[in-house]
């Protein structure tokens, strides 16, 4: 007997499948990132119409048997439909950095409540941030997604040999070795960052506040780019080029 499950979840990703119909990546928060089969979807008159757009939050219900990847969606209602965002080009965008973050990084089915409560709050802070600091933004909630997927660069002290990293121009943050590291531990992966920026990523990770600074951003950027490119199997993120 299939079981029945009612849950909410944000829509990450639909792929078309046979005629009229959509295989749908859901970020569920009972469920963790599920794929449902939702048929007849693409039809003028479907009952699904309008539930099924990118980072919808909706209400689904749908049939659940142990032997399948893909459940069969029964049914869905939009809770948040994020019209505020969607007049937004470059908030669309930052969504979708999140939303192909969490598709190409959650293996199916882990359940937890965290990526879908990240991606909740970055959705709501993103409605209320003006469009300078929407990249930044981005880059923030990224960087704890990394937290989600138990890939958080290690920044407290040298990842290698446990020395405290003294204060200079710059700091080296080794992609391959996931942290920062002191001048006796470089490796050909590491990344030159300012002290600022090692501070602001120091902040971010304690949840403090920080100054915004576009060259510091740049440079978190350049080294999240690197990190989640050797950490996640060569993921880039497509979405990120165009923010
Ligand atoms: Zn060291």
């Amino acid at each position: 007997m299939p079981q029945i499950v009612k849950t909410s979840g944000f829509i990450l990703k639909t792929i078309p499948f046979k005629e009229s119909s959509l295989i749908v990546s859901v970020l569920t928060s009972r469920a963790g990132r599920i794929k449902v089969l939702v048929k007849g979807a693409r039809r003028p008159r479907s009952k699904f119409c309008g539930t099924m757009e990118p980072f919808n939050l909706d209400e689904i219900i749908y049939y659940k048997k142990e032997t399948k990847e893909i459940y069969t969606l029964s049914d869905a209602v939009v809770l948040d439909h994020f019209e505020d965002l969607r007049i937004n080009p470059e908030k669309v965008n930052g969504a979708s950095v999140l939303c192909e973050f969490f598709e190409k990084s959650l293996a199916l089915e882990q359940p937890g409540y965290s990526a879908y409560t990240l991606l909740y709050e970055f959705l709501k802070r993103l409605r209320k941030t003006s469009e300078e600091l929407i990249k930044p933004l981005v880059l923030i909630y990224l960087f704890n997604g990394l937290r989600i997927s138990g890939l958080m660069p290690y920044l407290e002290c040298c990842v290698c040999c446990k020395r405290a990293i003294e204060p200079d121009k710059s700091v080296q943050l080794s992609i391959s070795a996931g942290g920062v590291v002191c001048p006796g531990d470089y490796d050909d992966t590491v990344v030159s960052v300012s002290w600022q920026t090692y501070q602001t990523l120091v902040k971010i990770y304690k949840n403090k506040k920080i100054q915004y600074s576009r060259k510091i951003f740049e440079e978190i950027e350049g080294f999240l780019n690197a990190y989640i490119y050797f950490h996640l199997n060569n993921l880039v993120l497509n979405s990120l080029k165009y923010l």
